[in-house]
């Protein structure tokens, strides 16, 4: 999709009129005065967390945030693989990847060693190795990503929408009220940033502050964010420009001898472009005053840094000078002296760090598409409060990664090139070289929980050599059963909440009364120590909590319905319709067969658990029922 070429207009750019994608916010409405969760702040952690519970009618979410209508414009822009496969989840990955910009390759420019004060490309690599994930890196605009957000959750079953212009300005917690031990304390704004004394009280089981670094929830349960004193600033902008520069469209890390570095993200449209400039790398006296720093020093920075090449800005939509620390808070959660958590914080809250990697947006989406889950199990009563605990301990440790990883990356970027003159400057190789091998990190794919009571031990990781347990699942194409579709079978894996079993065949025959797939829905189905039969409420669909799904390796054309076991096509809704949507066969056509790409035992097959967040939870062998049965009794209750 090509757009923005007569100038940027915020909003969904399918739609022609651009006065016709201002979207109204919503009608004002007194904050209610109980609810289940509240969530403080729609940025993209409080949004996803919003979308995520707007699943669930019978769970009361509010969101809230002090300003008083949607972003339209500017911060965060990149959306790494990770990020996208969770959008696939919501079923919006699709439309972000036709409007965004795909990211496909990386150059690396540096100083010409025939003429140092020009630049010169020394490499251009891919952006993702294959295999990484069936979804790609992308560039669009984040206040998209927070439209998208918002649609799941008015369409959703719970109809939620965001109260604006709502300040909180204090938080209580009194465990001695079991029902809404929390309640929040808001400031109403009059008119735009003017907020009134009259102050608005919510009571609730649960608060997550999803409100930014200068966190008011984190404040008020006497949580800070330590670190890095000193602070780096960023000059980033949007532009519309006419230039010579070879590599516009293509994401470009610049290094020159004296003039500074950029970062050259290309954006959604075809037209439009981001470059971050590190503003203490500019002239000292470019850069004491940032109070009053304007946009002609980024661009006069910009043009000297790319010398020989030019930039005629024409437009520039979006400018800000972004100023940040790498820091890390104190504690992701208000639990103490054995009391389950209450109050979670999320995003910006807990971590901050450079934008060179494109993790501030990616790692607060994954923050809260952690926690969501684990709040609906636990208020939905299918879950113990203690697996609340684990949202800490699984998010600290990525954020801690993810804060190592920063400081490590935003020095190699900040320093000059190496050279005679300057021996202790970093090699442009190596530079590469640490970019390539934080690839699966920075695309999100790498986060590995530890075991826990919702991550099992490796015991059976032979049978899916590659499938780590505790990493996400890594989907791969599979032929739907029913319909002869191809599909990815990571599709399946809604937004819903839901546990996925995928149990892939043996070498059985799968029509025989002994084939192990057979006797594990059997199992599954009819006995009493089934997880299906003990974590499903009464009346709820089959695949409500435990969804149950198969993989065979037959071609889909040698096995007929009746082949299979009832289970495997159950009974749904409110009609009693069947489901035709839960077996697959493997994919030859293109020589990707799922066992030879995760390395499942083609002899044994296996059974994947997969979170409600599409971890992996555990691989067993398909007849361990018993350990089946145990891995559910120690995180979901019976019902
Ligand atoms: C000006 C700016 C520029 C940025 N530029 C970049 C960039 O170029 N590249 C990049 O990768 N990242 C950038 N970021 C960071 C990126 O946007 C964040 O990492 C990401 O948005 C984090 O999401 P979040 O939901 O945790 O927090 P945020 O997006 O910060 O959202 C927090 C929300 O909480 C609301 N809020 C705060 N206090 C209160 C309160 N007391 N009561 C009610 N609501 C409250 C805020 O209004 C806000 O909407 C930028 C951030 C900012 C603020």
């Amino acid at each position: 999709m090509q757009f923005h070429i007569n100038g940027f207009h915020p909003g969904d750019p399918r739609i022609h009129d651009p006065q016709d994608r201002v979207v109204a916010p919503p009608i004002k409405r007194p904050l209610p005065t109980h609810c289940d969760v509240a969530i403080v702040g729609c940025g993209p952690a409080g949004l996803n967390l919003a979308a995520q519970l707007s699943q669930f009618s019978d769970i009361h979410t509010i969101i809230t945030d002090l300003k008083d209508d949607r972003l339209t414009v500017g911060q965060a822009d990149g959306m790494a693989c990770r990020t996208l496969e969770m959008f696939q989840a919501y079923g919006f990955a699709e439309q972000v990847i036709q409007e965004a910009y795909g990211v496909n390759e990386v150059a690396f420019w540096k100083p010409d060693p025939r003429n140092p004060t020009h630049i010169a490309r020394s490499s251009k690599i891919d952006d993702v190795e294959e295999d990484l994930s069936e979804m790609p890196h992308v560039i669009i605009n984040q206040a998209r990503i927070h439209d998208h957000f918002l649609n799941v959750m008015r369409n959703s079953a719970a109809k939620n929408e965001p109260f604006y212009s709502r300040k909180l300005i204090d938080l209580l917690v009194d465990h001695s009220d079991e029902d809404y031990p929390v309640t929040l304390m808001f400031e109403r704004a009059v008119t735009h940033s003017q907020f009134n004394r009259e102050v608005e009280t919510v009571k609730c089981k649960y608060a997550v502050g999803c409100d930014g670094a200068r966190s008011q929830v984190r404040k008020s349960i006497g949580h800070e964010l330590v670190g890095d004193a000193l602070n780096q600033a960023w000059g980033v902008m949007d532009v519309l420009a006419v230039t010579d520069f070879p590599d516009i469209r293509l994401k470009s890390a610049i290094q020159s001898t004296n003039e500074g570095n950029v970062l050259i993200i290309p954006r959604e449209g075809g037209y439009m472009f981001r470059m971050y400039i590190e503003l203490d790398k500019l002239k000292e006296d470019e850069r004491v005053d940032r109070e009053n720093m304007s946009v002609d020093v980024l661009i006069n920075a910009a043009n000297r840094i790319m010398a020989p090449y030019t930039l005629e800005v024409k437009e520039v939509p979006w400018w800000s000078v972004y100023e940040i620390g790498q820091r890390l808070t104190t504690a992701f959660d208000d639990a103490k002296n054995g009391q389950a958590p209450r109050i979670f914080l999320a995003g910006d809250a807990c971590h901050t760090h450079s934008p060179k990697a494109g993790q501030g947006l990616n790692t607060s989406v994954m923050d809260t598409w952690n926690l969501g889950w684990k709040l609906a199990h636990v208020i939905a009563g299918i879950a113990p409060t203690e697996l609340l605990s684990t949202y800490s301990a699984e998010r600290a440790d990525i954020a801690k990664q993810l804060i190592d990883f920063d400081r490590e990356w935003s020095k190699m970027f900040s320093s000059k090139p190496k050279t005679e003159e300057n021996p202790d400057g970093v090699d442009p190789a190596e530079f590469q070289k640490y970019f390539e091998l934080f690839a699966r990190f920075t695309a999100g794919v790498g986060i590995q929980y530890k075991p826990s009571a919702i991550v099992g031990k490796d015991t059976y990781q032979g049978l899916a050599s590659d499938q780590p347990i505790g990493q996400r699942f890594h989907s791969a194409p599979v032929i739907r059963h029913g319909d002869a579709k191809p599909v990815q079978l990571g599709h399946c894996h809604t937004a819903n909440g839901a546990w996925r079993l995928y149990a892939f065949a043996g070498s059985d025959d799968p029509t025989s009364e002994s084939c192990r797939v057979r006797k594990l829905a059997d199992f599954l189905a009819n006995n009493p120590a089934s997880p299906i039969k003990r974590h499903t409420p009464f009346g709820a669909d089959s695949d409500s909590v435990i969804d149950f799904r198969v993989v065979y390796q037959s071609h889909h054309r040698e096995l007929e319905r009746g082949d299979l076991h009832p289970l495997m096509t159950p009974v749904k809704g409110a009609l009693g319709l069947r489901d035709y949507e839960k077996v697959f066969c493997v994919d030859d056509s293109s020589k990707k067969n799922i066992y030879d790409m995760r390395g499942i035992s083609k002899s044994e097959g296996c059974v994947f658990v997969v979170r409600p967040d599409q971890y992996v939870a555990t691989v067993l062998p398909l007849d361990r029922h018993q350990e089946l049965t145990d891995f559910f009794g120690r995180c979901l209750i019976a019902v």
